[in-house]
């Protein structure tokens, strides 16, 4: 027996699907031992299988445990979703060491505090970013820096490019020493290695993307991350994956990305189909993967969604036939969803997690009638609840707005090395997400917002969010963010920001007039502005920052 909800499962609790493995390098020994000739990465038409990628994550394994990095030790990479992730991703596992995800645009002082706090004793990158990167190991805990070389060799020599020669040499004013891949894994055996972590070994040291605040450095266990994946199976019943497609866009520096487009897909046996770059404004590429990969899974966020859908007619044979659409990571506005209906016939699944729970802790039932708005129910093993913003610990009736806490197999071993936020953050058990929700009778639930953008305007609460609904109701808006000012006799007030649709033009007092019809006076905004773009995190969700 489930909880109440489990009735809503894609996947009877009665029929679980075959148990997974303990730990993470394990998941691809697996798959590779099954069907080694499966297509596991493709990019520009290079291919790798299953047994290629399982032989050099063990060599690249052999090779960090030869220049004495092993289990528990920290490894940053800073790497676009390319071949070299996974075969980094899974050595780094193998050697029972952890990995440190680095949004590839990091860079400078940022970068060098990342990797200051983490400890991170090695770093995996691309021969393009040497410079930059070596620059900010400088004065860190880095010992060895990996890269991949991509640039042609008619390339330009940046000032830290490696040059001819330059494959495993140590700085001379004691920077860390460069290792060119293609060398180390060629110099490495493929042999299998023993199990080097267990499963309550950390696997992943996961940024948050940090739309309010600094990022966070989440720990995940091994078993955090496969209890996810499990969970995840168990909730929705997909078809045999037959080394079906799947279009990696979401980057795996991210945590949906690496849960949900690496992990899983191994699991599945699945083809990543590797975008590296995800940029919403140029989607022309990434639609024409959609048109010609035929995948069986495309795990997306809105901004995606909103930029493939600027595509209209020509892009919804292609939604049409996606067997799940499915969005998370972001709200997902109502005229987006609206837009999706018309053109591929039928809905957008809204799923909901973060870092803090390895991914996910929600999902849309797809056998159901949708509930617009909601992000669907707890998946298998995971509780939920509503509890107070005052004091976090009472329990709110069903249709309350409070902040949501969940406890599951997948939530976090806590942040790294800040007591403090742990505790505040888990709390016998239950981690506070920090989004504020509200559930119905049937155990669907529904985001409002994020607590910390939570506006206090005169003494009154502003989800912003249902003012940026006002605004995207107007046909000329295509974004709209809303943030509190501060503000010298209210406390706060309100600022927007609006991105228009191409083509398209209004004036802010005409957006000021549909807010004062709409909302009570406290809740419109003081100034509207409208702008080229919006700042954003990695996966593209807009960031609720001071106006600049
Ligand atoms: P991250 O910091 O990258 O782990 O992002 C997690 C945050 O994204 C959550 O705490 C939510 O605020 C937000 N989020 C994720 N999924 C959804 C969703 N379906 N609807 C609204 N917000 C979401």
């Amino acid at each position: 027996m489930g909880a109440p909800w489990s009735r809503f499962y894609d996947r009877p609790v009665e029929d679980p699907p075959a148990p997974l493995a303990a730990t993470l390098p394990e998941l691809l020994s697996e798959r590779a031992r099954e069907t080694p000739g499966w297509i596991a990465t493709s990019l520009d038409g290079v291919d790798a299988t299953y047994g290629e990628l399982d032989a050099r994550a063990s060599r690249f394994a052999h090779a960090l445990l030869g220049l004495g990095i092993g289990r528990g030790d920290r490894v940053a990479l800073l790497l676009p979703n390319s071949p070299i992730y996974p075969i980094a991703c899974y050595g780094v596992l193998r050697a029972g060491a952890v990995v440190v995800n680095v949004n590839v645009m990091t860079r400078g002082p940022e970068l060098a505090r990342v990797l200051a706090h983490t400890g991170a004793r090695a770093i995996v990158t691309l021969d393009v970013f040497l410079g930059a990167v070596e620059a900010a190991a400088r004065g860190t805990a880095v010992e060895h820096l990996l890269f991949h070389r991509v640039a042609g060799p008619g390339a330009p020599a940046g000032p830290g490019a490696p040059g001819p020669g330059d494959a495993a040499s140590g700085d001379p004013a004691g920077g860390p020493a460069r290792h060119a891949i293609a060398d180390l894994l060629r110099a490495s055996p493929a042999d299998p290695l023993p199990l080097a972590a267990g499963p309550d070994d950390l696997a992943l040291l996961q940024l948050t993307s940090g739309t309010t605040q600094a990022p966070k450095v989440v720990m995940l266990s091994h078993r955090n991350i496969v209890a996810n994946i499990g969970q995840m199976i168990r909730f929705r019943r997909s078809p045999p994956g037959d080394n079906g497609a799947v279009l990696c866009v979401l980057p795996f520096f991210h945590v949906f990305g690496f849960t949900v487009c690496l992990h899983l897909s191994v699991v599945r046996g699945l083809r990543m189909v590797l975008v590296p770059r995800f940029d919403p404004t140029s989607i022309l590429p990434i639609a024409e993967l959609l048109e010609r990969s035929h995948p069986v899974s495309f795990p997306a966020v809105p901004s995606l969604w909103a930029a493939l859908l600027q595509r209209g007619e020509q892009i919804a044979p292609a939604l049409a036939r996606l067997p799940i659409a499915s969005s998370g990571g972001a709200p997902l506005p109502a005229a987006l969803q609206r837009e999706f209906g018309r053109l591929a016939g039928r809905p957008i699944l809204e799923n909901y997690g973060l870092s803090e729970a390895s991914s996910t802790t929600h999902m849309m039932p797809a056998l159901h009638p949708l509930r617009p708005g909601s992000v669907g129910v707890p998946i298998p093993d995971t509780e939920a609840r509503i509890v107070d913003l005052e004091t976090g610990a009472r329990e709110l009736a069903v249709g309350e707005i409070g902040e949501l806490v969940v406890r599951g197999p997948q939530v976090m071993q806590g942040y790294w090395r800040d007591e403090a936020l742990t505790a505040q953050a888990l709390r016998g058990g239950w981690l506070h997400t920090g989004d504020l929700a509200r559930r119905d009778d049937d155990g669907y639930y529904y985001l409002v917002d994020r607590k910390d953008d939570l506006v206090i305007v005169s003494g009154f609460n502003v989800y912003p969010s249902e003012v940026e609904a006002v605004l995207l109701r107007h046909p000329a808006v295509r974004e709209a963010v809303v943030m509190g000012v501060a503000d010298a006799s209210r406390g706060q007030h309100l600022a927007a920001r609006v991105v228009l649709r191409e083509g398209q033009s209004v004036r802010p007092e005409e957006l000021h007039a549909l807010c004062t019809a709409d909302l009570l006076p406290y809740k419109v905004p003081r100034s509207i502005r409208i702008v080229d773009e919006l700042p954003r995190s990695p996966t593209g969700k807009p960031l609720r920052r001071a106006p600049g």
